[in-house]
């Protein structure tokens, strides 16, 4: 085996390592984690706004209740002054029937603001109830998808842990110089630095090799690179066969 045949295995090995890595980023249940915890982030903001507008309707509906008990206290004491007789005066007892007229009619604009308040807490309440509801819901799907993804991503380190003894191998078998540069066109070629010449095509672009570079390519090796004119890879010949 020729150097450049072994720097052909070792590219092929780290295609496979490659791929499975670009497994575990384009695995299906880590877009859908993605998603799902965006989802609950913006539950979680809308259940903190809808607490804090429910505990200041609270906050008013009890101001309320205050105000009207107090109302309700005076009209029953100037009507308990009106039926006692204790107001003789007819002027005066007109003014304490205004009174109580005018102080009824507050109370009753106070009480509808009240059935208002009301039913702003009951629609918060059931708001957060469907919240909650939906946010118990994908939370078990959360945990569902993050099982499944723990399950898959086990069994692919398993596979990279699998394969990369190989491409240690492979690698110690190459040397130091021509190591450093087929790593430093891998990082500039989307990880593939090798390309096989076959039937007078590289595989790494595709596109033909001019019959005079072919032959320079089926002579080449570790010494002597030869790269596609086209996409820049060290190019290697393939024999039909091979
Ligand atoms: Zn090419």
């Amino acid at each position: 085996m020729t150097e450049l045949d072994i720097l052909v295995s070792l590219q092929d090995q780290d295609s496979i390592l490659d791929a499975l890595t670009q497994k575990i980023e384009s695995l299906p249940e880590r877009v859908d984690i993605l998603a799902i915890q965006g989802k609950l982030e913006s539950l979680e903001t809308r259940k903190l706004e809808l607490f804090g507008s429910q505990s200041e309707t609270l906050n008013r509906q009890k101001a309320l209740e205050l105000e009207v008990d107090k109302i309700t206290q005076r009209v029953d004491r100037l009507t308990g002054q009106l039926k006692s007789g204790a107001v003789t005066n007819l002027k005066d007892q007109l003014a304490v029937s205004s009174e109580i007229e005018n102080l009824i009619q507050s109370r009753s604009s106070l009480e509808d603001d009240l059935l208002r308040y009301m039913d702003e807490i009951d629609r918060g309440e059931h708001e957060l109830a469907v919240l909650s509801d939906q946010g118990e819901s994908l939370q078990d799907k959360l945990a569902k998808l993050t099982e499944q993804a723990k399950v898959k991503l086990s069994e692919i380190e398993q596979e990279i842990e699998k394969e990369t003894p190989e491409r240690t191998r492979l690698a110690s078998e190459i040397s130091p110089g021509l190591l450093t540069r087929y790593e430093k066109l891998r990082a500039k070629l989307g990880g593939v630095a090798v390309s096989r010449v076959i039937d007078g095509k590289c595989t790494g672009c595709h596109l033909s090799i001019p019959v005079s570079e072919l032959e320079q390519i089926s002579h080449s090796d570790s010494s002597n690179l030869r790269f596609c004119e086209q996409c820049g890879r060290i190019a290697i010949y393939s024999r039909p066969g091979v």
